[in-house]
């Protein structure tokens, strides 16, 4: 683990949301620090998702608090969460199948908040420069003019992480990137992650152990909503309780 402190980027803080009265998030807090690659584990229906639901803006939270950087992001809209820097994947991509590798890209390259930002959009250098250096990140250099569509489950994940990293996002949260990935696209994955950390953080939910092993600096342990342990994946692994939910299982 690190020594170095840094500042925290995201402090989420006494967090829950309730559905009917069923809490899936339970009073969490936790701290994400600058260029901290965090992950979250925990049994399915542990909330993690829900987590990731809240700091984008998607679900209301119930109570309590995230602030990213010096923002209150509960207070804010998804689109008003997006521009602040958070950039977030789901479970399963979302990308234009139809549309080329370089299409998909382009269309996620940031346009301005203005009318004409919007509609008078050319194809310059400044983009297309762009989309090249986020496609040689992602792997993708040599399929820039191939449908999205016929792309591997694999390559369309990096294919969302760089719509995502075209926008230059200063936290980016991954819901389970490497789920249907060979060992080979994880291992490249990890090195991708650790690549796009540099001034930013990220953060990931994921099942995979030898992928979390590979990239945490630090793992959260959600169990029903509730922090069960936290801290390096050597501590998180050996803490009795973090077993015993596990091996209950
Ligand atoms: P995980 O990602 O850890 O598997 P989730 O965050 O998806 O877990 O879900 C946590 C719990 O919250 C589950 O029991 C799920 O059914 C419930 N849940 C999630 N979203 C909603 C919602 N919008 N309405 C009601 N229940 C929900
Ligand atoms: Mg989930």
């Amino acid at each position: 683990m690190r020594t170095e402190v840094k500042d925290f980027v995201l402090t989420v803080d006494r967090l829950t949301v309730s559905f009917d009265g069923f809490k899936a998030v339970d009073d969490l807090s936790f701290y994400v620090e600058e260029e901290e690659i965090r992950v979250i584990i925990g049994p399915n229906g542990a909330g993690k998702t829900t987590v990731l639901d809240l700091i984008c803006g998607k679900t209301p939270a119930s109570s309590g608090s995230i602030k990213f950087r010096n923002k209150e992001l509960t207070d804010m809209a998804e689109n008003e969460i997006v521009h602040a820097g958070v950039g977030r994947k789901f479970q399963n991509p979302s990308i234009y199948e139809d549309l080329t590798v370089f299409e998909n890209l382009e269309l996620s390259f940031p346009r301005g908040h203005g009318v004409f930002g919007a509609l008078v959009f050319k194809r310059d250098k400044e983009v297309m420069d762009r989309v090249e250096e986020i496609a040689a990140e992602i792997f993708l250099s040599n399929h820039l003019q191939q449908p999205a569509g016929l792309l591997s489950h694999g390559q369309k994940q990096w294919l969302e992480i760089g719509m995502l990293l075209i926008q230059d996002p200063d936290l980016l949260m991954l819901d389970e990137p490497v789920a249907g990935m060979s060992v080979s696209e994880r291992v490249k994955t990890a090195e991708l992650l650790q690549r796009i950390i540099k001034g930013r953080s990220v953060l990931v939910i994921e099942h995979d152990m030898k992928f979390v092993e590979n990239i945490a600096h630090r793992v959260t342990v959600l169990h029903q909503g509730k922090m069960l342990s936290e801290g390096s994946m050597d501590h998180v692994q050996n803490d009795p309780k973090v077993v015993e939910v596990y091996l209950g299982h």
